[in-house]
């Protein structure tokens, strides 16, 4: 059997590659970055780790979203900070 051909994506904060289902997609639109679960939205896009808190810092997600990436960064805390401080720390 052949292996699976698996779609790859970079995240914009700490530059890992990972599979693209297992990468949250943010769009800059001329409003400012939007959260993009779907994976449809037109637009300049990037990926950031969904499940590393560290990936949504505003100094790492600079180099994408610019003066936007602090606004950016409340999102993405506010989307996915709940469900990340819940997993067990052990
Ligand atoms: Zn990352």
């Amino acid at each position: 059997m052949k292996p699976k051909h698996v779609p790859e994506r970079m995240c914009v904060a700490c530059r890992r590659r990972r599979p693209k289902r297992e990468l949250l997609r943010i769009v800059l639109t001329s409003e400012g970055p939007v959260i993009d679960p779907t994976g449809k939205k037109p637009g300049r896009g990037a990926y950031v780790c969904p499940d590393e808190a560290e990936c949504w810092a505003e100094k790492k997600l600079r180099r994408f979203a610019g003066a936007k990436a602090a606004t950016l960064s409340q999102a993405l805390f506010t989307l996915l900070g709940p469900a990340v401080s819940e997993k067990p720390s052990s």
